[in-house]
């Protein structure tokens, strides 16, 4: 194996794919490494699903659609429409098993070489220059070098192995939002038209009230999926627990398992509909909607997103709500944006600070706690990977490091391969 690239990227969620492919699209040497065995991050790992919004109706232009997150994305997504992969019935609903096969082929495609069933375990640095990385995986432990290296770990793994300034959670406790065991129910028998969420939502209440069902989430959260007799449950809620402490997330596991069952047997026992349900499949880890985000060049804040504001260093723009689901217990609130408006998101955000050849994109780029409740979603991750990939082969093409790239130069790019960012 190669042990030296032009760029490495590590994880391989929508960030890193999105950032792996754009940087080999540029034509640079591109070495993707990824823990599990596929691309999709969270979209595969923990059972995520629907993609969520990110569009608005123009009011200036007779109200007409303008999706926000456009480029590789869109590919992604077109490619899912044409395998049978996609559904238009609740956001975008997909086939995590055909976006597996849409991200190989397009990272292949690209010339994207992919290392998978390897764990980076350490960031060898020389001053505030990052050499090489140490990963572990079936053929021992080895380092692997490269000019710039992309961190898309969702975790921000690699800057805080490389000792970066990063933050975690809200303000004041440092507590995120929860941890999540999504899980898939089968043979479920909804009528059409059915009130069914009205009725398993009431009765649950009830349960919550009395004690018996122990998960804190205020109401049941289901969500359609590409087959009539598959629901999709994003609704185990863990609460006060560090997604960035081994401890904490294996006890995560082991109270998302039991809120499961908990749910599982309520709505078999309780509904007709559920009667003959299976319990189909959890996703393989509890997914962690926020943990480390670095503390990078700008750090995009909730007034930001209140006032619309647009940078001139915009590499991507958002507007699906501020969407927090309570740190500490029951509720989740919402800002939606008003039509036509939205926000963008500097390319300073994927700067981390004490490490000068790295670039961060994903759900752990530099925002507040909520700030990131609204940028975190799949569509933005993959618009925000695409910039740091782009970024990280003008860095290398121009031997500079990506503070010192002509961010309109990126822009013009991103623009050219279709992304919307004013
Ligand atoms: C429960 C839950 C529900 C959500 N619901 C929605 C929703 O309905 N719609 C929506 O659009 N978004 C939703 N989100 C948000 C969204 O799924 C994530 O924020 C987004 O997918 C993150 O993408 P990413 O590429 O930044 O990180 P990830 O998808 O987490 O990818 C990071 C990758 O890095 C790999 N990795 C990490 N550390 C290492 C290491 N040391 N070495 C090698 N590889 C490593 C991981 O295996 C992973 O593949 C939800 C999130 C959660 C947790």
């Amino acid at each position: 194996m190669e042990k030296h690239y032009q760029i490495v990227v590590v994880g391989g969620g929508f960030a890193g794919a999105a950032a792996a492919i754009s940087a080999a699209r540029m034509g640079k040497n591109v070495l993707l490494i990824e823990k599990y065995n596929c691309l999709g991050g969270a979209a595969v790992y923990d059972l995520v699903n629907p993609f969520m919004g990110n569009w608005t109706h123009d009011p200036e232009n007779g109200g007409v659609l303008v999706d926000l997150s456009r480029g590789l994305f869109t590919e992604i997504v077109d490619r899912l429409d044409r395998l049978g992969g996609k559904s238009t019935v609740c956001g975008i609903t997909f086939s995590e098993e055909i976006l597996k096969y849409v991200l190989n082929t397009m990272a292949i495609e690209s010339g994207v070489q992919l290392l998978y069933q390897t764990y980076v375990t350490a960031v060898n640095k020389e001053g505030d220059r990052i050499r090489s990385l140490t990963v572990s995986n079936v053929s021992g432990s080895c380092e692997i070098e490269a000019d710039c290296f992309i961190d898309a770990t969702g975790d921000a793994n690699l800057a805080y192995l490389a000792r970066c300034p990063y933050r975690v959670g809200r303000e004041g406790d440092g507590l995120c939002q929860p941890m999540t065991l999504c899980f898939r129910l089968g043979n479920v028998k909804i009528p059409p038209k059915s009130d069914y969420k009205t009725r398993i939502n009431r009765l649950y209440r009830e349960y919550q009230a009395e004690g018996k069902i122990k998960n804190p989430r205020e109401n049941i959260l289901v969500f359609p999926t590409l087959l009539d007799s598959v629901l999709h449950f994003n609704t185990t809620r863990v609460v006060k627990l560090d997604p960035t402490n081994a401890e904490d997330v294996t006890r995560a596991e082991i109270i998302a398992r039991e809120q499961v069952f908990e749910l599982y047997n309520f709505l078999r026992e309780n509904f007709e509909e559920f009667r003959d349900s299976v319990l189909l499949s959890t996703g393989m880890q509890i997914g962690a909607r926020e943990s480390r985000m670095i503390d990078g060049e700008y750090v995009l804040t909730q007034e930001d997103l209140l006032a619309f504001s647009k940078f001139e260093d915009s590499i991507a723009v958002c507007n699906y709500d501020i969407d927090i689901h309570s740190p500490d217990g029951s509720g989740t609130s919402h800002y939606y944006f008003p039509d036509g408006q939205y926000y963008g998101i500097p390319y300073r955000c994927l700067l981390p600070k004490k490490a000068n050849n790295l670039l961060v994109a994903g759900r752990c780029i530099s925002a507040t706690h909520e700030a990131q409740a609204s940028v975190r979603i799949m569509p933005t991750c993959c618009n925000l990977g695409e910039a740091a990939g782009v970024a990280a082969a003008l860095a290398v093409e121009n031997s500079v490091a990506p503070r010192e790239i002509d961010v309109n130069r990126l822009q013009s790019i991103l623009r050219a391969n279709g992304a919307k960012l004013d």
